[in-house]
């Protein structure tokens, strides 16, 4: 596949609640092995458009492509787990009974050697091969959160979508885990669609920087330049709380 067709592609997304647009009219793309970053305050329309391409809101107009082919339009609907997208939210909590080792392989397929060599390379990755067969209550937030990583890019996914991941976590942990993140995504050549309320987080994990305001992207490009050249100044004032 050509490295100049996106990953992941949407175009003219709206959906209203109650008559109020919420998202109207976002339009992105994401390359392959990249990180986008949708940032924009709490409320501008982030989560929602997130859940439209993983298929569980469904838009008023609008079409979703994945590498070229169209999934989603107002007519045609490939359901959600036939995607091949992967999810991690702030509280996508790890299922409790299950050992780490079967948390992971949860959406794998195939033979059971298979699917324990990919669990173990995934575990090595972020770093908890000792804790293969754990419990996750024996396991510390952060370290919850990587299992959860691992579980979401076990089934290889196009596309990994990630909202807010970092939030639950204490500010000392936060860099860590972003920073492993960022080296197990590029590791797995994954096409990552973070969302994220915070300009920093943003600045640290993305090669690509969609703000949004009230529906809408006001500015798209690299962080770099995003940060040097704000659109307006209520992004001024958006960005000024980093040093
Ligand atoms: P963000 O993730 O940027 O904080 P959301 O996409 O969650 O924003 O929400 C955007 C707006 O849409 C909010 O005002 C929210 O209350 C509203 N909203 C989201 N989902 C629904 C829904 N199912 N019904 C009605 N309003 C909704
Ligand atoms: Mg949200």
């Amino acid at each position: 596949m050509s490295k100049s067709v996106p990953r992941l592609e949407i175009r003219n997304l709206r959906r209203a609640f109650d008559g109020r647009p919420v998202v109207d009219d976002v339009s992105l793309r994401v390359m392959p092995g990249s990180v986008t970053c949708l940032l924009g305050p709490s409320g501008c329309g982030k989560s929602t458009t997130l859940r439209m391409i993983a298929g569980v809101e469904m838009q008023d107009t609008g079409e979703i492509y994945v590498d070229g082919k169209l999934i989603c339009d107002t007519v045609f609907r490939i359901p959600p787990e036939r995607r091949h997208i992967g999810l991690m939210f702030q509280d996508f909590a790890l299922f409790p009974h299950l050992s780490v080792a079967d948390n992971v392989a949860f959406g794998l397929k195939g033979a059971r050697e298979e699917k324990r060599a990919r669990v173990e390379e995934l575990l090595r990755e972020v770093g908890l091969a000792r804790f293969i067969d754990s419990f996750p209550h024996e396991l510390s937030g952060g370290e919850q959160q990587r299992v959860a990583l691992s579980r979401a890019l076990a089934p290889r996914p196009r596309i990994m979508l990630m909202d807010e991941p970092f939030s639950g976590l204490d500010n000392r942990l936060r860099d860590e885990i972003r920073d492993l993140t960022l080296d197990v995504l590029k590791q797995e050549d994954a096409a990552v669609l973070l969302v994220t309320h915070e300009p920093e987080e943003a600045m640290r994990m993305a090669d690509e920087i969609a703000l949004m305001r009230a529906g809408r992207i006001v500015q798209q490009g690299a962080p770099y330049n995003i940060y040097n050249a704000p659109v307006d100044k209520e992004a001024v004032a958006f960005f000024s709380d980093i040093n």
